[in-house]
């Protein structure tokens, strides 16, 4: 029995994970739900799930969580704020970590349950894009095992061998991610100019929250993924190709030395690989349908259009530059988008807000977290302030 604290618990992922949890009574148990202010929706899912604790990284939010509970009976102990959530994510009523805090958010609970050991499954790719040096050593020190979330890395995860080295001494060549395309491919950048943040978050193939929806349009959730995929698998940069595939049934590729091409195929659905980083080495039923060959008929592959869709070479030519251009990019990219949801940016402008955050990284690699999150703070400042000239 794996007792799981499940991070992000209302967002997207946390749905996917608790509904592959509830699947399966006799192998998992919830411990711990957290959330950052969805009082109500954090209050239904103790009460189905009854974790021994519930905490809301709000903690302006804990007294309404707990008169919630307390109102329905539910005997759970109730914790607020970001300190919290480090905690839990790296105590004794979890032995499985699903990390699903989406943004810069989630990198310190992420960083704490890797320190502490955990079974971590990870969906937080922007902890990975800001910090994977320190949370590979989290990894190292801690000895527990990380699982990729994302779809694409956990596809990669399938189809390499469990124990390996070095990428070269297992003969791959290439690591191909996958990506739709999101719901504005093949339009050029004329066509972009009026988006709205529903058009943005209306993804063909994938239901997901606000923010990685708009990454997808933007091609920069690719580019996260590239840097995600460079840390996990210790891949350089030039060996990281990304393909467009529209209908999102192969999830991604290693290509080995001897031209083979191994491929995770699936119907999109998060709740596939869920299950499996759960469940490793074994498997279970996601609730997943098969993927009916028959009726897919076609498979479809083109490049993608690095220059309407600039955030992807962004993504590349930040970790190309190194020090702390990835943790500027995460940066910048968080604020462009929160403000573009808002109605306070435009579409195309996230990009340049990027690039020129972008210019002001420094080369120095951050040594520790208190560098990182200072880094992070910088370009949060550099980038509000650009996003205010812009919108002025
Ligand atoms: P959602 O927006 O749907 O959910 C985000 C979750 O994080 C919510 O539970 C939210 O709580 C919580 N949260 C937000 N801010 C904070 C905070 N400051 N402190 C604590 N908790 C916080 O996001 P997704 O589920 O779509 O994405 C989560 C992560 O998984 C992201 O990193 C994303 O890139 C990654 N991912 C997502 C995929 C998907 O299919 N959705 C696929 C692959 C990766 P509240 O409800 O209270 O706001």
């Amino acid at each position: 029995m794996k007792t799981l604290a499940v991070l992000g618990a209302t967002g997207s992922i946390g749905a996917s994970a608790l509904d592959v949890v509830a699947r399966h009574p006799d192998k998992y148990r919830v411990g711990v739900l957290a959330a950052h202010r969805s009082v109500d929706a954090l209050a239904d899912l103790c009460e189905r799930f009854r974790p021994e604790l519930a905490v809301i990284a709000d903690p302006a939010c804990a007294p309404a969580l707990s008169e919630r509970l307390r109102g329905r009976g539910i005997a759970c102990r109730v914790e607020g704020g970001p300190a919290a959530l480090v905690a839990a994510a790296a105590g004794d009523r979890c032995d499985t970590v699903v990390a699903a805090i989406v943004g810069a958010a989630g990198l310190e609970s992420t960083l704490a349950a890797a320190r502490a050991g955990k079974r971590l499954l990870l969906a937080n790719k922007e902890a990975v894009v800001m910090a994977g040096p320190l949370l590979a050593t989290a990894l190292d020190e801690g000895g527990g095992t990380l699982l990729p979330l994302d779809s694409e890395h956990n596809a990669v995860f399938q189809c390499l061998p469990h124990e390996h080295g070095d990428l070269d001494a297992i003969g791959v060549r290439r690591i191909l991610l996958t990506a739709s395309g999101g719901p504005f491919r093949g339009r050029s950048a004329a066509e972009l100019a009026a988006i709205t943040p529903a058009q943005a978050c209306a993804h063909p193939n994938w239901r997901m929250g606000r923010k990685i929806s708009v990454d997808s349009a933007t091609l920069m959730n690719k580019g996260l993924e590239v840097i995600e995929a460079h840390h996990l698998f210790r891949a350089p940069a030039e060996r990281i190709d990304v393909v467009v595939h529209p209908q999102s049934i192969i999830h991604s590729l290693v290509e080995y030395a001897d031209g083979s091409l191994l491929a995770q195929l699936g119907n999109p659905d998060m709740r596939t690989a869920i299950a499996y980083a759960l469940a490793w080495p074994q498997r279970i039923d996601a609730g997943v349908a098969a993927l009916d060959l028959v009726k897919t008929a076609r498979l479809d592959f083109e490049a993608p259009d690095l220059t309407t869709f600039r955030c992807l070479a962004l993504a590349y030519e930040a970790l190309a530059a190194g020090g702390t251009a990835t943790i500027v990019l995460n940066a910048a990219n968080e604020e462009a988008v929160a403000a573009f949801l808002d109605g306070r940016l435009p579409f195309l402008a996230i990009a340049e807000t990027i690039e020129r955050c972008l210019a002001g990284a420094s080369g120095e690699a951050p040594a520790d977290l208190a560098a990182i999150l200072d880094a992070d703070l910088t370009a949060r400042r550099q980038a509000q302030r650009m996003i205010a000239a812009l919108s002025a």
